[in-house]
């Protein structure tokens, strides 16, 4: 008997007609002789409902109180979903994070999975159960409950997956795989049949919304078979795997977006050893993602250092910087806020050079200016003004040869 672990996001459980159908499919999993695991998020936007409210509270929740309330979102739709199952003849139990044995660190809002002890779930399903666990949150050492940051029960699918060795992992989701760019930006965007978990981590990092980038990352580590496929429909979707024989000659797999980024300029640094390491050290103590960092010449007695945060972040990282003016003794911090980044990613770009320079050149046909730059082997990503997000997406997408004959269909979106 092999075992599959489903997840299904906020609108596969929208509603509870939603949630009867989610029950069919998992049912029909169930009759074909497999075992099953089901993740499930929070009911449709209820989690962003959620924090709306604590918003109209207080402008800073305490962390260890939001991740006590949005907990609350999955609870409801693992019963519920339960509910459906045990309504049609199938036997199933649900799981919150910590009754599922699922071990995090004890930081609150984005705490990471650190063990899972498989006993509680082994035991649901030799009873003949469907398992149904909140995906998002488990529980620290200290007893406290977290939640593993937004979009993280992609992450306690795959996470469940590697701890249980289940044969599959497949994440039903609102649209019918991994596409070649954002369909909504990018309308001659294509799905792809296979993408390889490095291009498909570096694309769900760079914000391509679909999968969560910890999902990916452990996918990767663990050799976690996942796919990506609707829930609404019956299509094949897209497979993430070690090695992805892509789309043959093209250089550029994919373009992601993110169009809430920021940059901060430190200026007025002391030019001298462990200057960044205290910057990024004061940084990091905090939790504050830093992704692109540019020094500037170090020529005179102090340097200036610009970084990309998300455009979430600004305020936090100004505090926090703000609070060790002396001791990291800068002149002073300027922010630029209502950036985007767009990022070209491929691993055939291992083996092509110039394909930067494409992307310079392509941007510059297109008007758009570059403002921060940064590659790795597979992916180059350039900070651009927000409103020029969209031209660039559809400019690189032609000119890299991703662009379909036909419209792409998006469901449910
Ligand atoms: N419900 C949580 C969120 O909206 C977790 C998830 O959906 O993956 O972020
Ligand atoms: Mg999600």
């Amino acid at each position: 008997m092999s075992l599959i672990v489903q997840k299904y996001g906020g609108t596969s459980v929208g509603t509870v007609e939603r949630i009867q159908k989610v029950a069919e499919r998992v049912a029909a999993t169930r009759d074909a002789g497999h075992d099953v695991v089901v993740v499930v998020s929070a009911m449709g936007k209820s989690t962003d409902v959620l924090v709306d409210m604590a918003k109209e509270i207080t402008d800073s929740p305490s962390p260890r109180e939001m991740d006590m309330l949005l907990t609350t979102g999955e609870q409801v739709s693992i019963a519920l979903l339960t509910m459906a199952l045990q309504a049609r003849g199938q036997e199933a139990v649900s799981m919150t994070g910590w009754q599922a044995g699922i071990s995090t660190e004890a930081i609150h809002t984005k705490a990471r999975i650190q063990h899972i002890d498989r006993t509680p779930i082994d035991k649901a399903l030799s009873a003949g159960n469907v398992v149904i666990v909140a995906g998002f949150q488990g529980v620290a050492e200290n007893g406290q409950i977290t939640t593993l940051g937004r979009g993280g029960s992609d992450t306690t699918a795959v996470a469940l997956a590697a701890a249980l060795g289940a044969d599959l992992c497949e994440i039903y989701t609102d649209v019918d795989g991994i596409y070649t760019a954002d369909p909504r930006i990018a309308p001659a965007a294509r799905k792809l049949a296979r993408i390889s978990y490095d291009e498909m981590l570096e694309l769900a990092t760079l914000g391509a919304g679909v999968l969560h980038p910890r999902a990916v990352e452990c996918a990767k580590n663990y050799k976690v078979k996942l796919t990506v496929r609707s829930s609404f429909g019956h299509e094949e979707g897209t497979i993430v795997e070690e090695e992805a024989d892509m789309e043959q000659g093209l250089v550029v797999s994919g373009i992601a977006h993110d169009k809430n980024i920021a940059k901060v300029t430190v200026a007025g640094l002391p030019a001298k050893v462990g200057t960044l390491s205290k910057l990024f050290n004061t940084l990091a103590a905090e939790h504050i993602n830093v992704d692109i960092i540019i020094q500037s010449s170090y020529e005179n007695e102090t340097t200036d250092v610009s970084f990309s945060v998300s455009g979430e972040e600004v305020e936090k990282t100004r505090d926090v910087l703000e609070k060790q003016r002396d001791a990291l003794s800068f002149s002073n911090i300027m922010t630029e806020e209502g950036l985007a980044k767009v990022s070209i990613v491929g691993a055939g770009m291992i083996t092509n050079a110039g394909v930067a320079a494409d992307m310079f050149s392509c941007l510059a046909e297109a008007g758009v200016r570059i403002k921060m730059v940064s590659t790795s082997e597979i992916k180059v990503s350039c900070v651009v003004p927000g409103d020029k997000v969209e031209i660039a997406v559809q400019s690189l997408h032609s000119a890299f040869g991703l662009d379909a004959k036909e419209k792409a269909v998006v469901h449910g979106v």
